[in-house]
């Protein structure tokens, strides 16, 4: 004989009960079968809604029964509905309006009542299901599960009377053919209706598989089997194929909803395999709950489950907590007044004692603790109860756990790498499951964290904010769509673009945006706004978020102090930060290392050429810099390359900004900053505590350059004082030689450096003399480079190195942790 259970999704419409059926009829074929059905889905919701509204006293009550009349009339119409059956139903619905009507009318509230009212759900569907079935010609009885399940309710928890109800079910035993019953409801000994609890009806089916002593248990529901971990939280989650009953035990008891926690034990006693299947995907495999000495290959970690709404209780008290007096006390006013306890843990010292708890219990766990220690408070002997809410339980569980070692240390290395704080950890001895408190908000991050470092061992997420799309931005997202499959493949990597801002709009997609449609993603958004862009960054609190700022704005800039204490990496070609203020620089360095939350800027200096990591590797490894000599504009290099005083100064200055050489304003590029700004990042790489005020320029525009209300009319005036340009060239090209804006740090003594910008004129003997378009140059001596300088020189200016340097910048954040 075997026990097939269908949960409530799986009979909620006329589908899902045509689906029921088949299964159904293909196992009838092979053995006598019991079918246990849950409620239509939804409906003891419902259910649960109309008591409320009764006890409320609302008469809006009776919406709820109209709805369920209306489901019903759904699960009978679409094949008839036999007139016996449509009379039972007609019954079972009159009577759930009488008991409303006693909940709404009394003034005393009735337990029995109430529970009639619930399981209302199950008679409904055990009722139309036998009938549907007979009508298609799998010729079964109705058994009332109430009549062999004894069970009562003691606070929260449920408690059956394991011998009746065994007993009871004896009469099941030698029956042929198909039986249909109600899952959820049972009696009191004293012969009341009552519930196994919500979720119930698996319980239901497991002790009736014990009492029967069934060869198979089937848990049909609407997922293919218990999976790695919850699938609404984790998307990779996947079925488990085999697992043994004690981590079935732990994963439902830790909150994987999809089998009742208590339904495990009655299959265990009995050893009977339990089987959790897909109603909609039979041919799915499942998952097989069997004895573990049957499982040939242990994972060592099987799954992660989680329970939200958890309150935390900490006991504090030197000399008291852990004396055996206290304890006894402590424990006993939670089972007094029947209050679960999910998790202990207690500090060695034994100076404090924390439990968690669910939340629904935190007011009377509170209450009565506060009383019962009421003197031990008041003398100061110890400190008052403490409540924490908003929590969460999440448990990795695994019977191999305890022969493997190392699963603690991944476990929470990757939860600390992701900023996700610990309240409180518990190892059960079994060492079957390790579980740990942390914030609900946390929860999802933490989930897919773990799943991920557990389950997808070659794969990491990386969850991308692109911040601005213009020339290099936009390319940046070529880069990404065209390598997405490249990182999968070889680095393991899924870089996913979850956020894109412009000036104007923004775009959010929590899967990621399909990339090559950015565009389109982007013009769909809504206006952006950038502190509005910062807090959902925080609150999708994805794992391993990086900001990618594409921008040369301030205000994004202001953001990453709060973006890297908040764990979220930043990628920036963006200099204003690493040349702010030396404060600002040195708290973004230290927040970025003490958090260990990555902060890149490689293409801060000389575009996607190595010079910031180059530096930061001789620096470390005990080298100490001499001097730096530079041209470090790209912008300006292909200026005074390409002017010859043949077209105007200014149509050069205007090919550069075409071909994104220049900054959006390139008078930051023409007045010097630019450079100057990326020499300071130098010398505070190389060590030196430089503000920019310290480097000295020497100026080559025309007066009043840089007084110009905008670009256009400052390119009015370079236009104007072509002259100007034209005698720097000849002076210069008199002497063969060429103009270069140069960049140059010299180390005096151990705290004294000279820095300076300026335009020179170079003979052919420099090293820089040949530098072309917009290449940079770094020459650099150092203690390990006294004689022949280390020269690092290519293309330093342009959108696509530019972007092929954040990418790279993205690739080390990814590795970073
Ligand atoms: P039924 O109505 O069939 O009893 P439930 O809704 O009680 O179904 O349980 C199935 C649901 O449990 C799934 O749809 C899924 O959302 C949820 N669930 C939570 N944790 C897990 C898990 N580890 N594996 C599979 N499903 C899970
Ligand atoms: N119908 C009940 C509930 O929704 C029992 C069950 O479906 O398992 O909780
Ligand atoms: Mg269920």
């Amino acid at each position: 004989m075997i026990v097939v259970k269908f949960g409530g999704t799986s009979v909620k419409n006329p589908e899902a009960l045509k689906q029921m059926a088949s299964i159904v009829a293909s196992h009838a074929t092979q053995h006598p079968l019991i079918v246990v059905v849950s409620a239509f889905g939804g409906v003891t919701d419902l259910l649960q809604q109309i008591t409320d509204e009764a006890l409320a006293k609302k008469a809006t009550y009776t919406t709820g029964i109209d709805q369920i009349t209306a489901r019903t009339e759904e699960s009978l119409s679409f094949w008839g509905g036999d007139a016996s059956t449509r009379e039972a139903v007609r019954q079972i619905l009159s009577r759930l309006s009488e008991c409303a009507k006693s909940l709404f009318e009394e003034t005393e509230s009735s337990d029995a009542v109430s529970a009639e009212i619930l399981v209302t759900g199950e008679a409904l569907s055990s009722t139309v299901i036998s009938g549907y079935l007979n009508a298609l010609g799998t010729a079964n009885r109705l058994e009332d599960s109430s009549q062999f399940i004894t069970a009562m309710h003691e606070g929260r928890r449920v408690k059956v009377d394991y011998a009746a109800t065994y007993s009871a079910l004896q009469k099941l035993k030698e029956k042929e053919g198909v039986v249909v019953m109600p899952g959820f409801m049972a009696r009191t000994p004293e012969g009341a209706l009552t519930t196994l609890g919500r979720g119930g009806s698996d319980f239901s089916a497991a002790l009736i598989a014990n009492g029967v002593s069934a060869d198979e248990l089937y848990i049909y529901t609407d997922v293919s089997g218990i999976y790695t971990a919850d699938p609404r939280f984790v998307r990779q989650a996947k079925p488990v194929e085999t697992l043994s009953y004690e981590e079935a035990l732990e994963l439902s008891h830790f909150g994987a909803k999809v089998l009742y926690a208590p339904s495990v034990q009655p299959a265990f006693e009995k050893k009977i395999p339990l089987k959790v299947k897909n109603t909609f995907d039979p041919s799915a495999q499942g998952s097989l709950i069997t004895s573990s000495d049957l499982i040939s290959n242990k994972e060592t970690v099987i799954g992660i489950s989680h329970l939200n709404n958890i309150s935390l209780i900490t006991a504090e008290g030197a000399d008291l907590i852990g004396q055996r007096g206290f304890t006894t006390r402590f424990f006993e006013t939670f089972s007094q007044h029947n209050i679960n306890i999910i998790l202990i843990t207690q500090a060695s010292s034994e100076y404090s004692l924390c439990v968690a708890i669910d939340s629904g219990d935190a007011d009377t766990a509170q209450h009565a603790l506060s009383e019962r220690f009421e003197t031990e408070i008041r003398t100061g002997r110890m400190k008052p109860f403490r409540i924490e809410s908003q929590l969460s339980i999440v448990a990795l569980v695994g019977e191999n756990m305890k022969s493997h070692t190392g699963v603690s240390g991944k476990l929470f290395s990757s939860l600390g790498a992701n900023h996700i704080n610990i309240v409180a950890i518990a190892q059960g001895s079994s060492e079957r499951n390790i579980s740990f408190v942390i914030d609900e908000i946390n929860v999802k991050k933490a989930l897919n964290t773990i799943h991920e470092r557990f389950f997808e061992k070659q794969r990491k997420q990386i969850n991308l904010f692109v911040v601005g799309v213009g020339t290099v931005g936009s390319r940046l997202l070529n880069i990404l769509d065209l390598q997405h499959q490249h990182l999968l493949d070889k680095l393991s990597i899924d870089a996913r673009v979850v956020g894109i801002s412009n000036s104007k709009k923004m775009a959010f997609n929590e899967q990621g945006h399909e990339i090559s449609k950015w565009k389109h993603h982007l013009e769909e958004g809504e206006p952006a706004d950038l502190s509005v862009l910062i807090a959902r960054i925080k609150s999708l609190n994805l794992r391993n978020s990086i900001l990618i700022d594409n921008t040369a704005s301030h205000d994004v800039s202001a953001c990453y102090m709060e973006l890297l204490k908040n764990g979220i990496g930043v990628v920036t070609c963006n200099k204003i930060a690493c040349s702010s203020s030396l404060s600002n620089y040195q708290a973004l360095q230290r927040v970025s290392i003490d958090q260990k939350v990555p902060f890149y800027y490689e293409t801060n200096v000389g575009a996607g050429l190595p010079i910031i990591d180059t530096l930061k590797n001789l620096i470390d490894s005990g080298d100490s810099i001499h001097s730096v000599v530079a041209v470090l504009s790209g912008s300006l290099n292909f200026i005074f390359d390409t002017y010859d005083g043949r077209t105007s100064f200014k149509s050069v200055v205007e090919a550069a900004m075409e071909g994104g050489y220049t900054e959006p304003d390139p008078r930051i590029d023409l007045s010097g900053l630019d450079v100057k700004r990326k020499l300071l990042i130098l010398a505070r790489e190389s060590g030196y505590a430089l503000e920019l005020e310290d480097i000295a320029t020497e100026a080559f525009l025309p007066e009043g350059a840089l007084e110009t209300a905008d670009v256009s009319a400052f390119l009015q005036l370079l236009e104007v004082n072509e002259s100007h340009f034209e005698s720097l060239y000849k002076e210069a090209s008199a002497q063969q030689k060429k103009l270069k804006f140069v960049a140059e740090l010299k180390v005096l003594s151990d705290h004294y450096v000279e820095a300076k910008v300026g335009l020179q004129g170079v003979d052919s003997t420099s090293d820089y003399y040949t530098l072309s378009g917009s290449d940079n140059i770094l020459i650099l001596y150092t203690d390990r480079y006294q004689k022949q300088p280390m020269v690092i020189k290519g293309a330093g200016a342009g959108a696509d190195v530019t972007a092929s340097g954040i990418f790279g910048d993205i690739i080390r954040a990814s590795n970073y942790r």
